[in-house]
């Protein structure tokens, strides 16, 4: 029958980082079914209306196939038409063209850009590739748009990046506290969990904080909507009502946390001559690192009253009082869920530290059901984006490449001469697309991700960038994106489950998938593509004469030769493959490639924390939660009986901090780079909606998703639209001062915003709500505030 010749293998979903486990059916060569899979902790069977139609995102109509680059009279043309091309024509214009820059510009003019959407070696390989093949660090990951703000709060407050706590803490827990999550939509299986949790536990509480009312505010018994940007006086009202009412855990404080003035870094990260940057570096912000005393952080948070956070924040003193109760009574453990109402925020950095304050104040960390959780947008942000290195100054497992010590272990591990690795950070998403503009950077390779929709400010930045007459810029990606159509070239991806893989989700869990169809036509997988370029380039063609003459071994080799085929990555056959799989990338280069590359990165890791499982667990488990000691995954970190690597004795210790020791910060609150005035009189906030992923370049293409929200809109307030003469379904622009779009108006429905804000999601690639919002960014992170700009509603 039918039925028996369905192939069913396991898989993480393809979309967010909750990463849930699904079962996918093949049939002659296609996926035709999913299922949540049962036996996975995360999501117990069940899948959210993406992970239901996952089974369709491969065969959208105008999927490609073939590379295609832009020609006139048979040669390439900045303003030719996309034409079919062979993958042999592809990589000889894109050798010249790298050739050509790092000749006459070096390595800084080159960049790249991928995402969390990166299979674990596919992110690993972009960074050796770049790293070190090239020796340029301008490659950056769309993490950047996402988790930088997090991974900036986990560093400065512990040293070591990813939470500390897992998803078990939702059945463990007496109240949660969501700030800037919109759980219900954008992490829904975790969102049916908690729900679970509420409603089968009356005492459980769960308080919603945001700009605008969404979907988790169904379910609130706190419900709070306050001003944007003062969420930071409100975590410290917080952290001043548990000090003035005698609930510090004084025992936890003493033995596990230092005091610090943390305010280094001003401005908004905005161009020099813009004029809002100049306002910030005028203003007298510069602080400094020092330690202080409990008593001087007692001062410095006693200024965060009732009266004044309430008329600041719009919140009443007793929404504060209530909220502050939940986390100062010592009897209900705490979990804190945050995603980009925390991240996309210009002091996205200390929004983080500031929950962290919190929570160490009271203790309430690292144990079941206490738990501040910074959650992740993309299927592998933790996985691949962080821990591998893609970020512009890391190297894997949380090193930089500004820290000599880090440079040498990463040129040991990966068999490089010595002191050859860059020690400059590159650029970070923001800088880049400014570098492509002012042609500082010339030849630019964008994988798995939609920045041209995804990145702010698109009107004055990112498109002139990409179309910019210097510049050559390749996009790799499974559909024609908006930035694939702004390209040069464009490389046609393999998606999913037509390659190996592996991701690492919000819980530390890293899961693997096989191979289980061909991709269609000439498409080829970003890990094929990275490593198949590496062979078109000589040593003595892009690393200094001076290395290369101290170390003449390296001499007339291929990048692919130093980077891959290296005795570390090459090391495992193509038969250790498991039976009845077939993988497509290591047949082609005569080695398990995964395997090699898996396995040399894991190294960086083990022994330090960051201990991942042998390769061939991970294909037959539903992934585990690192450091994996012994055969064992961590649930808390930090913790002793928990984390192995406590020392016994010590309860809890940090260890990502050299004395053991987390840091509670001062940081006071500050204003947002630019709010509603007389002409630009609302608010904006950007998001995104449970039916679509990102900027829906899959979602869109499967039609049930597409039928379910096929529009993007402006939700407002009734009494917003009234003023301005509009109605619902009215047809509307958003202006700012950096461009408009067409859209409609919606005042029902799933969000409520308050007076003088309005919510317009992005996925929608013929409504491009970022040529609308602003590219100001966290100083410390340099991730966008995608949530605050000033705007003005007019009829269209
Ligand atoms: Fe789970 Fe996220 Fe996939 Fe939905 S989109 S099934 S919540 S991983």
């Amino acid at each position: 029958s039918s039925k028996t010749e369905l192939n069913w293998n396991k898989a993480p979903c393809r979309f967010c980082g909750t990463g849930c486990s699904v079962n996918v059916a093949t049939k002659e060569g296609r996926v035709v079914a999913t299922h949540g899979d049962i036996t996975c902790e995360v999501n117990r069977g069940l899948s959210c209306v993406k992970g239901y139609f996952l089974s369709k995102i491969m065969y959208g109509k105008d999927r490609l196939t073939q590379p295609l680059l832009r020609m006139k009279n048979g040669k390439f043309d900045k303003n030719g038409e996309f034409t079919p091309i062979s993958w042999d024509q592809a990589f000889d214009i894109m050798e010249e063209k790298y050739k050509a820059t790092l000749k006459a510009k070096g390595p800084d003019a080159i960049g790249m850009f991928g995402s969390g959407q990166w299979t674990v070696w596919e992110g690993y390989s972009a960074v050796k590739l770049m790293k070190a093949g090239f020796l340029s660090n301008n490659i950056d990951p769309n993490a950047r748009h996402c988790m930088a703000s997090a991974v900036g709060g986990f560093m400065r407050t512990f040293g070591i990046d990813e939470p500390m706590g897992c998803y078990d803490d939702i059945e463990a827990t007496d109240a949660f506290v969501l700030w800037g999550s919109n759980m219900a939509e954008m992490h829904p299986i975790l969102w049916t969990r908690l729900t679970d949790r509420r409603l089968s536990a009356p005492h459980v509480k769960v308080a919603v904080l945001s700009t605008y009312e969404h979907r988790c505010f169904d379910l609130a018994d706190l419900p709070m909507v306050f001003t944007p940007q003062t969420d930071l006086a409100i975590l410290n009202y917080i952290a001043n009502y548990i000090i003035t009412h005698g609930k510090v855990n004084q025992d936890f404080v003493s033995k596990h946390t230092n005091f610090r003035r943390g305010m280094t870094d001003i401005g908004y990260g905005l161009r020099p001559e813009h004029p809002l940057e100049a306002k910030a570096k005028n203003a007298d912000k510069a602080g400094a690192s020092d330690p202080m005393t409990f008593e001087e952080y007692k001062a410095f948070v006693s200024d965060y009253t009732a009266e004044k956070v309430s008329k600041l924040s719009g919140l009443s003193e007793k929404q504060l009082n209530d909220l502050a109760e939940l986390y100062a009574n010592p009897k209900t453990k705490v979990v804190s869920f945050w995603t980009m109402g925390f991240n996309q925020h210009t002091r996205g950095v200390w929004a983080n530290n500031l929950i962290y304050n919190i929570h160490l104040l009271t203790g309430k960390i690292s144990t079941p059901g206490n738990s501040p959780f910074s959650l992740t947008g993309q299927p592998s942000a933790c996985g691949t984006a962080r821990e591998v290195g893609t970020f512009s100054h890391r190297l894997p497992a949380d090193m930089v490449v500004a820290n000599p010590e880090h440079r040498a272990i990463s040129e040991k591990n990966w068999q490089l001469p010595e002191g050859i690795l860059n020690a400059k950070p590159g650029l970070h998403a923001v800088a880049q697309s400014r570098a492509l503009k002012d042609s500082k950077i010339n030849v630019y390779w964008i994988q798995v991700n939609n920045n041209l929709q995804a990145a702010a400010n698109m009107n004055e930045e990112t498109y002139p960038g990409y179309r910019n007459p210097d510049n050559f810029i390749i996009v790799s990606d499974a559909y024609p994106t908006v930035t694939a159509q702004a390209a040069d070239l464009i490389l046609p991806t393999a998606m999913w489950v037509e390659k190996e893989g592996a991701y690492g989700n919000a819980e530390r869990r890293t899961q693997f998938w096989h191979q289980m169809i061909k991709a269609p036509g000439e498409a080829r997988s970003d890990l094929w593509q990275l490593v198949e370029f590496s062979k078109r380039f000589k040593t003595d063609e892009v690393w200094p004469k001076e290395v290369l003459d101290k170390n003449p071994k390296y001499k007339g080799k291929t990048l692919f030769e130093v980077l891959f085929a290296n005795g570390a990555v090459n090391k495992f056959p193509v038969s250790d493959i498991k039976e009845g799989h077939s993988n497509d990338e290591s047949e082609h280069f005569g080695f398990y490639l995964q395997k090699g590359l898996f396995e040399e990165y894991a190294k960086f890791g083990r022994g330090h924390g960051h201990d991942l499982a042998d390769f061939d667990v991970y294909h037959e488990v539903r992934g585990l939660r690192w450091p994996v000691v012994n055969g064992k995954e961590t649930k808390w970190r930090f913790r002793e009986g928990s984390d192995p690597y406590v020392k016994p004795g010590k309860g809890f210790e940090f260890y990502g901090k050299p004395d053991g020791r987390a840091v509670i910060f001062a940081l006071p609150y500050e204003p947002p780079a630019e709010s509603p005035d007389d002409e630009y009189n609302l608010w904006l906030s950007t998001g995104r909606v449970l039916e679509h992923w990102h900027s829906g370049s899959m979602t869109q293409r499967v039609p049930e998703l597409y039928k379910a929200f096929p529009d993007a809109m402006c939700f407002m307030h009734p009494d917003d639209a009234e003023e301005r003469g509009l109605r619902r379904g009215d047809e509307v622009k958003v202006v700012s001062r950096r461009g408009e779009i067409r859209t409609r108006v919606e005042t029902r429905g799933r969000n409520k915003p308050p007076k003088g804000l309005v919510f317009v999601p992005w996925f929608d690639a013929s409504q491009l709500i970022n040529k609308v919002t602003l590219d100001a960014t966290d100083p410390i992170s340099k991730q966008t505030d995608f949530k605050k700009c000033a705007v003005k509603i007019v009829k269209a």
